[in-house]
């Protein structure tokens, strides 16, 4: 059996419960050794299997896969922050399926999330927006037209670059090309929740020069649009007092 595990954004106590029992248990532990806290590998049982997945490929990696079902042996496969977000986990899916390897998935706390504490941020202000859209700028991976920059940035919501900090000048030429303003408020995180952890705010036309002074090129989120700057919103109607719930009568005005 095969668990992929989300690992979280880097901090060891922010793995699941259920993810840090499936890692005591296992027998075999492949884990992306570019981005997973190696701490969390501590929590492993003695005489376990450890692999770096960053130094495998996919072939070598459902090698392990089928040696350990062969012999009756736990994987556990520990992906990064959430693994359905960059995760590559459909393609380990598949091969398991082929196999006929059974599998399960836990979810992680991706670092989007991580992101967002670290910048005390709420990402979906009523007013502002009211959503977010995780993408990527295109690299080895193309990303769709459709989901073009110049596409989403239309829409005015919150947008969290994964896979991009590497160039944020081309980044921010290409939004302000799309008509996204200058002084456009932008979040970096570097290593969220990591000891080592770095994050700043900035607008949009400093955002490739502070990265430069931060030394900043991976492992960051770049945040862009209105919330980052978490002004000016409306209260929720949630907490209103004069809102009534399924769970709370309001006030009569
Ligand atoms: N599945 C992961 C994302 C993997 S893609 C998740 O849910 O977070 C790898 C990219 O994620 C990195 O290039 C970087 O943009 C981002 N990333 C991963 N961990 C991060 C962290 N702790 N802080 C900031 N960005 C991170």
């Amino acid at each position: 059996m095969v668990h992929f595990v989300g690992a979280g954004p880097g901090a060891p106590d922010l793995i699941t419960l259920r993810g840090k029992k499936f890692i005591e248990e296992a027998d075999v532990i492949i884990y992306a050794g570019s981005l997973v806290n190696p701490q969390l590998l501590n929590y492993a049982k003695k005489g376990c299997e450890i692999h770096d997945s960053s130094k495998l490929n996919l072939e070598e990696v459902i090698d392990i896969f089928k040696n350990a079902e062969n012999n009756s042996l736990d994987v556990v496969r520990l992906h990064t922050g959430d693994p359905s977000i960059y995760g590559a986990i459909r393609e380990q899916m598949d091969e398991l399926e082929k196999l006929h390897i059974d599998y399960d998935v836990t979810p992680g706390v991706s670092s989007f999330c991580g992101a967002a504490a670290a910048l005390n941020m709420e990402y979906t202000l009523p007013g502002i927006t009211q959503s977010v859209i995780i993408t990527r700028m295109d690299g080895r991976t193309p990303v769709p037209e459709k989901e073009s920059i110049e596409e989403l940035s239309k829409h005015g919501a919150t947008m969290v670059f994964f896979l991009s900090s590497g160039d944020a000048g081309r980044l921010q030429e290409r939004l302000i090309k799309s008509g996204v303003s200058n002084d456009t408020p932008c979040g970096v995180v570097y290593k969220a929740t990591w000891e080592d952890e770095d994050k700043f705010t900035c607008s949009l036309k400093e955002l490739p020069d502070k990265m430069n002074e931060h030394g900043i090129r991976k492992t960051a989120l770049i945040i862009v649009g209105k919330s980052v700057a978490q002004s000016g919103y409306e209260k929720s109607r949630l907490y209103a007092a004069d809102f009534s719930t399924e769970y709370r009568k309001g006030i009569d005005a």
